[in-house]
């Protein structure tokens, strides 16, 4: 799965969040960019994104997130019951995160600015990225 920042697909149409955070007592101060990715595999129905969070333009952490419920997840796996299967379900630090500022900082970051609309959007950046890329296919 290759995961590319939406802007490179939809362009205007995708809004990235920057959120400016002072004294916290987890993380540094700083402006936080969260650059949300998807998989550009156009016939993947894997319903989650993974962001890329840039500090003052750089590069801090790696948050995957998956909004369905842990059931959608399973059956999209295959169904089994396999514990060892990674939780595509909520928020979690992605392996290849750099970490340059607490993973658990980031992640209770993240998790307070979640909301209705933030998820509405991110939903909705998918579906226009998967459109996008249908509509390439077809043009093959
Ligand atoms: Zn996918």
């Amino acid at each position: 799965m290759e995961f590319i920042p939406a802007g490179e697909i939809i362009g205007e149409a995708h809004r990235v969040r920057t959120v400016g955070l002072r004294k916290s007592p987890h993380l540094p101060d700083g402006d936080y960019t969260f650059v949300d990715m998807y998989c550009i595999d156009p016939d993947c129905d894997c319903r989650k994104t993974m962001i890329q969070v840039m500090r003052n333009g750089i590069h801090v952490g790696t948050i995957n997130f998956g909004w369905e419920s842990p059931e959608f997840y399973r059956k999209w796996m295959g169904g089994d019951e396999d514990e060892s299967m990674p939780d595509l379900h909520g928020a979690t630090i992605d392996i290849t995160s750099p970490n340059r500022v607490s993973p658990q900082g980031m992640l209770s970051f993240f998790h307070a600015l979640l909301d209705e609309k933030w998820i509405t959007l991110i939903k909705s950046h998918y579906s226009a990225v998967k459109a996008r890329l249908a509509k390439k296919t077809m043009q093959k």
